[in-house]
């Protein structure tokens, strides 16, 4: 037991853990106990192998979060069957999250996530006072697009947006599509200068992306807003203020990045 809540110190990305009852020091139900403190059984699968003269120990287990179990005397067979419908289970709970989480046109992190996600990253920010930035990002005139070449077009603006955001916005960002042609980062830039260079890069990179319908050029262009805390605002203050800044952007003809502190 003691070895097994090692390696999973360890090794993050262990699924399944199958466990006998009879361990010295931590037995497999107190292992059981431990491993449901850290993770859930959509996280890890915990199978029970289980003496089929105690039938007592299979509920007991179950109702400390074991996934399953499966009794000594078992087959190979048996014992495949068990692990692969485990594992199934597994990936059916990963496609749900990955449902739920994403958005179907982009792949990006929808709003669902956003606000749950960004959440525990303005907690670290509290705690360990990493640097906590948002922008919110909007495509220009988009509605033109829609009208002038389709909804197809408009898509396939949309996911180029997708692209250069995934491919140039740091890798420690949170980035998601808020809905429509608009997006919000969670950035760990802790300066309006730094966020500023920051959100102009993004800018031009969109700006001059070569994205081509029927071999014309198709323009696009963001405007952008972006607040980092200034002040102990709270994460739904930043993107107000962000969503704020990216309409002065507008306002001020598009194409353009706003940043200030307050
Ligand atoms: P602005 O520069 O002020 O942002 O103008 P805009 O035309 O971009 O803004 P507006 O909010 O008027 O239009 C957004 C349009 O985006 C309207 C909506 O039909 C379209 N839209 C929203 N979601 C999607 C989508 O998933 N695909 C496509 N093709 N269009 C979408
Ligand atoms: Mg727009
Ligand atoms: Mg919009």
């Amino acid at each position: 037991g003691e070895e097994a809540l090692k390696l999973l110190e360890e090794n993050r990305d262990i699924k399944i853990v199958l466990t006998d009852y009879l361990m010295p020091k931590i037995n497999g139900l107190e292992l059981t106990k431990r491993i449901r403190k850290e993770f859930t059984k959509d996280e890890i699968s915990v199978i029970i192998v289980s003496n089929d003269l105690s039938r007592k120990i299979p509920a007991k287990f179950l109702k400390y979060g074991a996934n399953d179990f499966i009794y000594k005397g078992f087959s190979n067979e048996e014992f495949f069957a068990r692990i692969n419908s485990n594992i199934e289970i597994l990936e059916l709970f990963d496609e749900l999250k990955n449902k739920a989480n994403k958005d179907y046109l982009t792949g990006m992190y929808n709003r669902r996530y956003l606000f749950d996600s960004g959440k525990k990253l303005y907690e670290e920010y509290k705690n360990k006072s990493k640097s906590f930035a948002v922008a919110l990002i909007d495509i220009d005139k988009f509605k033109n697009i829609n009208d002038t070449y389709g909804h197809n077009v408009g898509d396939i603006a949309i996911k180029e947006v997708a692209i250069i955001l995934n491919k140039y916005v740091d890798k420690d960002a949170l980035i998601s599509r808020m809905g429509g042609e608009e997006f919000v980062v969670i950035l760990q830039n802790d300066t309006l200068e730094t966020l500023e260079k920051t959100l102009n890069k993004l800018r031009v990179l969109i700006e001059k992306s070569e994205l081509r319908y029927e071999n014309e050029p198709l323009s696009i262009t963001v405007s952008i807003g972006g607040a980092v805390v200034f002040n102990g605002e709270t994460k739904d203050e930043l993107i107000k203020r962000a969503d704020k800044l990216m309409y002065e952007s507008k306002e001020l003809g598009r194409n353009r990045v706003s940043v200030r502190w307050l």
